[in-house]
């Protein structure tokens, strides 16, 4: 005989409130950079193309040379690494 099951009262209720709050506060807002901007300096550019597709802003076009948009380049950077003449820096929007 026996066998009925006596067990109250073992681990109910476990876990809560763990976790509420954690991270909260990353990702809002443009992290990069830090109010820079891409800029060409039409002196050095060959109108190649390479920063175009390098900007995963779409921030470049290019005309008879690159023309950075300021208002979508979030001043990554990636598009100086990508500029082999190195006709593109970086300066501060201020
Ligand atoms: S990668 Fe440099 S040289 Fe080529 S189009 Fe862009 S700015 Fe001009
Ligand atoms: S710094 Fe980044 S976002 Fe700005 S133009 Fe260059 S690749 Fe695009």
């Amino acid at each position: 005989m026996g066998g009925r099951g006596t067990g109250g009262g073992m681990g109910r209720g476990m876990g809560r409130g763990l976790g509420q709050g954690a991270g909260r506060g990353m990702g809002a807002g443009m992290g990069q950079g830090g109010g820079m901007v891409a800029v060409v300096d039409s002196a050095k550019c060959v109108a190649c193309g390479a920063c175009v597709s390098s900007c995963s802003a779409g921030a470049i076009s290019i005309a008879s040379v690159a023309v950075i948009a300021a208002a979508k380049c979030v001043g990554c950077g990636a598009c100086v690494e990508a500029c082999a003449p190195g006709a593109i820096s970086m300066k501060s929007r201020r």
